[in-house]
C-alpha cells in the first residue's frame, strides 16, 4: 500500500483521533517521521478503555502500526504502554517477535502520561518545543482505538462506533461500543442502575472533561461517561464561572508556587508558569504580558487546579479563558520558542495516578469496566458533521433517504483538513442540517 492510498483510506473512512480533539489521522502521516509511538498511556483516573482495547486487539493494532511504519519508512515503532497494564503489555510482548523495529516503552503510572508531549519525553527522551507538533521531533503519535479504527478502515469498514466507558455512580461499570450519534441516556442502562439520587455526568475524563447530560451526543472522541453525585467537588469545580474563579484567585492565591512546581509542561522546560500567571491575573496587572501570552503553552491537563492548589483555585480555567481571549483578539501564539533544560527534580514531581484519584475523591469508583459485546438499543442517532479538527463534512444524503450502517452520509470537504462521516445505524434520514444528520431506526 502506498502513502497516497492509506491517506485516502483514512480520510474516506472518517478515521480521526479517538479521544482528545479528533485530529484527522491521515493528516498526521508524514514521511519525515523516524518514529511512530502508540499511545496506551491512558491516564485520566477511572478510565480503562485503551488498555482493554489493546489487550483484545493486539495483533490488529500491531499489524497496522507495522504497515504504517513501513509506508512512512520509520526506523522504529514504539508501543508506549504503562507498566501497570499487565494484560496489554503481555499481549504485545507475545507478538513482538513478528515485527522488526518494534519495541515496548514501559511507562510510569503518572498523570498526564497520555499527554503527547509527556509521552514522547517518557518514551524517547525527546522534548517537543513549546507550541510545536510531535513531527518537529520526527515523531507521529496515534492512540490505541485510532489505530484499531485504521485497521478496520483498511478492511473496508469506516468509523461508525466508539468505545465508551460508563462508570462512577453506577451498579455495573462497563465499556460498550456505541453507535456514533446516540446519547448518554441510551448508554446508561447498560451500566445497570444509577446509585446516587441526583446524578451529574462528566464526559471524557475527570481532569480534562466537561459536564454533559442524558441528551449529550456520543461522537468519535467520546471516551467516557462518569456519573457522579451533583454535589461532588469535581462537579462543583466544573460548574464554576471564570468570573468567580478570578475573584477567588484575588482573595486566596498565596503565591505558594505549587501549581508551577507540579505543572507537567513547565517540568519539560516549557514557559507555561501558572503561578506567575495567577500573580498578574489576581492583581489585574496589564503591564506584564508574558504570563498571559504563555497561556498558549498550557495543555489544559488541570493538574494545577485539581491537584496542586491547596486553596482550590483554578489556574487552568483562567488560562483557558485568557487563551481564548487572545485568540479572539487576534494575538498569535509566540513562535520558535525553545524549551529550557528538563530539571532534575522532574522525576520527583511526577504525580502518581493513585494519589490523584484519591485527591479527586473517586477511589471508590476505581472498579473494572469490562468491554461487553452488547448492542446499544437506539431509536435514532444525530450524527454531528464536525467531530474532528478542521472543516465539517458536507452532507450527501437528504431527508427521506434510506441508509445502512457504514454508508457515507457526509463527504470530506475538498482540499481541506476534513474527513467523511458515515451512518452508524440502519434507518431513514429524518433531518439534515449544516451541523448534523439525524437517522431514525
Ligand atoms: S498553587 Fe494555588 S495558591 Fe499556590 S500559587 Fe498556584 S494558584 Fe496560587
Ligand atoms: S493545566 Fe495547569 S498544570 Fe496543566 S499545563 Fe496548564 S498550567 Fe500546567
Amino acid at each position: 500500500m502506498t502513502f497516497a492510498e492509506i491517506s485516502a483510506i483514512l480520510r474516506d473512512s472518517g478515521v480521526v483521533g479517538a479521544g482528545g480533539a479528533g485530529f484527522p489521522s491521515y493528516a498526521k502521516l508524514n514521511e519525515k517521521a523516524d518514529t511512530i509511538i502508540l499511545n496506551c498511556a491512558e491516564c485520566e483516573p477511572l478510565l480503562k478503555l485503551h488498555r482493554q482495547v489493546l489487550e483484545q486487539n493486539a495483533k490488529e493494532i500491531l499489524d497496522t502500526l507495522d504497515l504504517i511504519g513501513k509506508i512512512l519508512g520509520v526506523s522504529r515503532v514504539i508501543i508506549g504502554v504503562k507498566e501497570a497494564y499487565h494484560g496489554a503489555v503481555a499481549a504485545c510482548e507475545s507478538l513482538l517477535p513478528h515485527y522488526s523495529n518494534m519495541s515496548i516503552a514501559l511507562l510510569p503510572e503518572i498523570y498526564p502520561a497520555g499527554d503527547e508531549i509527556v509521552l514522547i519525553y517518557e518514551a524517547t527522551g525527546r522534548v517537543v518545543a513549546p507550541g510545536s507538533l510531535p513531527i518537529s521531533q520526527g515523531i507521529v503519535v496515534y492512540n490505541v482505538e485510532t489505530i484499531l479504527n485504521a485497521w478496520y478502515a483498511i478492511q473496508g469498514k469506516p468509523v461508525t462506533h466508539k468505545y465508551v466507558t460508563i462508570c462512577g455512580e453506577v451498579s455495573d461499570p462497563v465499556t460498550v461500543l456505541a453507535p456514533i450519534g446516540c446519547t448518554v441516556g441510551d448508554l446508561l442502562p447498560l451500566a445497570g442502575k444509577i446509585t446516587c439520587a441526583d446524578p451529574a455526568y462528566v464526559m471524557g475524563g475527570l481532569m480534562m472533561g466537561g459536564l454533559g447530560s442524558p441528551s449529550t451526543v456520543i461522537t468519535k472522541t467520546s471516551n467516557a461517561v462518569i456519573v457522579l453525585p451533583s454535589d461532588h467537588p469535581v462537579v462543583s469545580q466544573k460548574q464554576r464561572k471564570t468570573s468567580v474563579d478570578l475573584h477567588r484567585a484575588m482573595a486566596a492565591c498565596c503565591h505558594c508556587h505549587y501549581c508551577t512546581d507540579l505543572c507537567p509542561r513547565n517540568l519539560l522546560g516549557h514557559p507555561i508558569d501558572p503561578a506567575a500567571f495567577m500573580r498578574v491575573a489576581s492583581h489585574m496587572k496589564a503591564d506584564v504580558v508574558k504570563p498571559y501570552v504563555d497561556s498558549y503553552f498550557c495543555c489544559g491537563c488541570a493538574l494545577c487546579e485539581m491537584y496542586a492548589c491547596g486553596q482550590g483555585l483554578s489556574p487552568r480555567a483562567l488560562l483557558a479563558a485568557t487563551k481564548a481571549g487572545l485568540r479572539a483578539g487576534g494575538v498569535a501564539a509566540p513562535k520558535d520558542v525553545q524549551p529550557k533544560a528538563v530539571p532534575k527534580v522532574r522525576e520527583y514531581r511526577r504525580v502518581p495516578v493513585a494519589r490523584l484519584t484519591a485527591r479527586l475523591g473517586v477511589t471508590k469508583y476505581d472498579r473494572p469496566a469490562p468491554i461487553v459485546e452488547q448492542d446499544v438499543a437506539v431509536k435514532k442517532v444525530t450524527i454531528p458533521l464536525s467531530q474532528h479538527i478542521g472543516v465539517p463534512a458536507t452532507p450527501i444524503v437528504k431527508k427521506g433517504d434510506t441508509v445502512e450502517v457504514g454508508q457515507p452520509i457526509a463527504a470530506a470537504a475538498d482540499g481541506k483538513l476534513s474527513v467523511a462521516i458515515h451512518a452508524s445505524v440502519n434507518g431513514k434520514v429524518t433531518a439534515v442540517s449544516e451541523k448534523s444528520v439525524t437517522i431514525s431506526c
